[in-house]
């Protein structure tokens, strides 16, 4: 069993040009378990706009690597990098895992997304991407918005996840995203609860941002009780009036009294701490990176909970902006293709209950096998 480590320090380069990319070097960056054999890991940086980040990229054994942007006010330099890492593996796994030819990689930005956003800071990170080459494809993730990346398709065409003309599908990936999500969630309440309705199961969801906002749609929708918890207020206050949620404070909403817990907030809240509070039977929701280590996944598996694997549910957002990167797909497509994550995860339930293995082992197995066939 292997514990992830704390995250090495490693220093951001200051480039004298503006959106140049530069490989970063530590000391200790290639042992770190998180670099888990990444292909690249760039620093960026922008003085003018005050641009800093990281593009991490695990793989291109599938194809180019493909998986979205980040913006988050990030504690340490460090914190951002370990972020990248684990997400870019992540995407490749996730894209293994949906069938599609990308492979993984993400960005991160650091920097508040409510504050330090401009066009000049969008227009420099695509000057970023561009100048990778199409080695890394970039769309929305967490603190970034369609109109944000339309900012950056006025210097790349490496871009999805927005409206473009004539095209099919596309655009904010988070409904799709929910859908899939949604899909998941029953998958894992049919093979750990043995019911195939939602109707009056009771939901934790935590994050009601993009994705959290539209699942909780999907749950009310199929008469589903909910239970909300955000950080942002007016969030909680639409989930409330909609779908006459019970609001919940965010430090309780992991410990409920429910059935299923559903994460679409940030990663690593499911840990050594909080397994032997958790209530819930299943837990299924959009966040990336939902277990705190490897570790985690025995432990869920130990006391009985039904996980079902974060990349596995949540890859309906790449599975349009992949489609809407290759030039558009009908949306009743798409739908259908997202639709197949029911049967993905009743899959991978299936074979960890016959090798006596957590969920979350035997996906990345089955995501490790993919990319080796390559
Ligand atoms: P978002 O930023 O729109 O929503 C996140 C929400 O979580 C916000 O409302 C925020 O206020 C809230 N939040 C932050 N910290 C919290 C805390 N401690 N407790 C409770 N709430 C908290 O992001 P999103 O696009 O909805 O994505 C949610 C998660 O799903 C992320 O982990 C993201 O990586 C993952 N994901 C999103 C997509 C997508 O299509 N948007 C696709 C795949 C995975």
């Amino acid at each position: 069993m292997t514990m992830k480590p704390r995250q090495n320090a490693a220093a951001v380069r200051n480039a004298d040009e503006p959106t140049t990319c530069a490989s970063i070097s530590t000391n200790n960056i290639f042992s770190n378990p998180d670099f888990d054999g990444h292909e690249a890991l760039h620093a960026f940086f922008h003085a003018e706009s005050g641009l800093k980040g990281f593009v991490a990229i695990h793989s291109t054994k599938l194809g180019p690597s493909f998986g979205g942007c980040r913006m988050w006010d990030y504690a340490t330099e460090a914190d951002a990098i370990r972020d990248a890492l684990r997400l870019s593996q992540g995407m490749s796994y996730k894209n293994a895992l949906a069938g599609l030819s990308y492979g993984g990689g993400k960005a991160v930005i650091m920097g508040d997304a409510r504050s330090d956003k401009s066009e000049a800071l969008f227009e420099a990170y695509g000057d970023v991407i561009n100048s990778l080459g199409g080695r890394y494809l970039t769309a929305e993730d967490v603190g970034i918005k369609v109109a944000d990346m339309e900012i950056v398709g006025r210097r790349t065409d490496f871009v999805s996840g927005i409206a473009k003309e004539g095209r099919m599908a596309g655009g904010d990936p988070s409904p799709i995203t929910a859908r899939g999500v949604f899909q998941g969630l029953k998958a894992a309440v049919k093979f750990g609860l043995e019911q195939d309705d939602l109707k009056g199961l009771k939901v934790a969801v935590q994050g009601i941002g993009n994705v959290g906002y539209n699942l909780c749609r999907l749950l009310h929708d199929a008469g589903a009780e909910l239970f909300v918890a955000d950080v942002y207020k007016p969030n909680l206050d639409r989930a409330h009036d909609e779908f006459g949620a019970t609001v919940v404070d965010p430090s309780a909403i992991l410990f409920q009294d429910v059935d299923v817990v559903a994460p679409c907030a940030l990663g690593g809240l499911i840990s050594v701490d909080t397994i032997p509070q958790i209530k819930a039977r299943v837990i299924a929701g959009a966040s990336n990176n939902q277990l705190a280590t490897d570790d985690d996944g025995e432990r869920l598996q130990a006391r009985g909970i039904h996980y079902a694997p974060d990349y596995v549910v949540n890859s309906g957002g790449i599975i349009t902006v992949v489609s809407e990167y290759e030039g558009g797909r009908p949306e009743a497509e798409i739908i259908e293709k997202v639709d197949r994550i029911y049967e993905r995860t009743l899959a991978i339930f299936v074979r960890a209950q016959a090798e006596g293995q957590p969920t979350s082992k035997i996906a990345d197995q089955m995501a490790r096998e993919v990319i080796a066939g390559a």
